[in-house]
């Protein structure tokens, strides 16, 4: 049986004060939650301020990314020990706008997961389709690819799947529960013969997650949790989901 994770990406985001007015209203709307884990990743500026107000509550701290090499002349970069004397105890690695936008490989985000688990990290690592990929059928073909590339000389201790599709991501248009569990059941297969502990290992759904569709997705048997964007930035909605997820 696999915990069901909700993980809040904030990706660009929230000022302090805005993660300080965010924190202080979510915390007491799921402090008697217990059937889920829930995961905040707010922007790095604010990652401190959030660790000192999520200490000894349900929440888990995590960031958006992180760089490869531990220190040195990287400008603008963030180092897992960073991330750590931060508070966070997890990371995103792999978001499609950081494969899209800043141009991160299968080999970056495999370099990134390498140095962040090595540090102990945990890792949510995502992957996913676009749209011209899924009309063109080859969909599970990319999540391979993906998978292989990014877990290339991994073992799968300490991370969390998230399959996000690209064409679901911040457009309103959820993949449907069945696509998601599909999805998820060919990346669950991939893993279980090509690595140990797939069976424990939890895969996330990402792309347009409101309160109305958790309980859907939730539902089905592949589906562990959800990557919230969008959906994540106000505290009432959130927790909502939160509550859904932990309802199936
Ligand atoms: C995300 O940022 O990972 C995401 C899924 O965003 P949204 O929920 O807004 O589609």
């Amino acid at each position: 049986m696999r915990k069901p994770l909700i993980s809040a990406n904030w990706k660009m985001n929230k000022t302090i004060m805005e993660t300080e007015e965010f924190i202080n209203s979510f915390i007491p709307m799921v402090k008697d939650v217990k059937d889920v884990d829930i995961l905040i990743a707010p922007p790095f500026t604010s990652l401190s301020a959030a660790a000192g107000l999520l200490k000894q509550t349900n929440i888990t701290l995590g960031a958006q990314n992180i760089f490869y090499e531990e220190k040195g002349a990287f400008t603008g970069e963030v180092s897992p020990a960073m991330l750590l004397s931060a508070g966070c105890s997890s990371v995103i690695i792999g978001h499609s706008e950081r494969r899209q936008y800043f141009g991160e490989t299968d080999e970056i985000v495999n370099k990134k997961i390498k140095t962040a688990r090595k540090n102990g990290l945990e890792v949510v690592l995502c992957i996913g389709e676009s749209l011209k990929e899924r009309e063109e059928n080859k969909t599970f073909e990319v999540l391979e690819r993906q998978l292989a590339g990014s877990l290339k000389d991994m073992t799968l201790e300490g991370i969390t799947i998230a399959y996000e599709p690209i064409w679901a991501i911040g457009t309103g248009k959820t993949a449907t529960k069945e696509q998601a569990n599909e999805a998820h059941a060919n990346i669950r297969a991939w893993l279980k013969k090509n690595r140990e502990g797939a069976d424990t290992l939890r895969i996330l759904y990402g792309g347009s997650v409101t309160p109305e569709t958790t309980a859907a997705l939730m539902s089905q048997p592949e589906v562990d949790g959800a990557l919230v964007g969008g959906a994540s930035l106000k505290p009432d909605s959130f927790a909502q989901i939160v509550t859904n997820a932990g309802k199936q």
